[in-house]
């Protein structure tokens, strides 16, 4: 844990959060500015910066993101209408919190195209 990150201390139970999901590995809780009714951050309860710093023993995490964003689609119940899993990396990726998250978004059909 990096105790000056915001997102390790959510995962925690250090900071406040509206969590949807948590396990050993992941925490899955609702962005504070959602841009769709779901907008749900998956983040490794372990500190990654970002996709740069992810190693090889970081798949199980990096994977489970995944099937963790299915387990939020099910519960969100849009599963069936579909959502976007987004990874932002660095700051030309748009990324604004240093510790690796998944964007899961969607209710509603998205409008822009990527880019
Ligand atoms: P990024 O731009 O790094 O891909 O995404 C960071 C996301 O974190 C943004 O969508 C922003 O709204 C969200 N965020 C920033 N601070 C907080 C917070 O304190 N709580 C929650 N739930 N989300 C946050
Ligand atoms: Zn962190």
């Amino acid at each position: 844990m990096n105790p000056s990150c915001l997102f390790c201390k959510i995962a925690a139970g250090q900071a406040q959060a509206n969590i949807v999901y948590q396990d050993e590995l992941v925490t899955a809780f609702r962005d504070i500015h959602p841009v769709a009714p779901t907008h749900v951050l998956i983040v490794p309860n372990k500190h990654i910066q970002s996709v740069n710093q992810a190693e090889l023993d970081d798949e199980h995490i990096l994977g489970h993101l995944f099937t963790t964003a299915r387990k939020i689609a099910e519960i969100d119940g849009i599963s069936n209408g579909g959502y976007r899993a987004i990874v932002n990396t660095g700051v030309d990726g748009g990324q604004t919190v240093f510790h690796l998250h998944m964007h899961v978004i969607g209710g509603q059909r998205m409008q822009h195209p990527m880019g």
